[in-house]
């Protein structure tokens, strides 16, 4: 993500910062986290990589998500996530 911030005015990633393969560009979910809130966003135009799946989202996008949030723009529709701690050890 910061990777795309530093990229700012190049139009068109076309490929992934990680593993070089091809981006496409997608409509997805993407949870965004601000202080201790978590965020789902929909309907977010992002770059996912073809191989690894990392979604990139321009900074014009993460600028437009900040101010909903900093503003308290928030939806009126909730989800509930679980919550899971996993045990220190782990038996094999
Ligand atoms: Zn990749």
């Amino acid at each position: 993500m910061d990777w795309l911030a530093r990229e700012k005015g190049k139009a068109n990633m076309k490929s992934c910062a990680f593993c070089r393969a091809p981006l496409r560009r997608k409509t997805i979910e993407h949870i965004h986290r601000w202080g201790r809130h978590l965020y789902l966003f929909k309907n977010v135009r992002a770059e996912v990589c073809s191989q690894c799946g990392e979604t990139f989202l321009r900074p014009t996008v993460l600028r437009l998500m900040d101010r909903y949030t900093s503003k308290g723009k928030v939806g009126k529709t909730r989800i509930s996530i679980p919550v899971i701690s996993l045990p220190a050890k782990i038996s094999a």
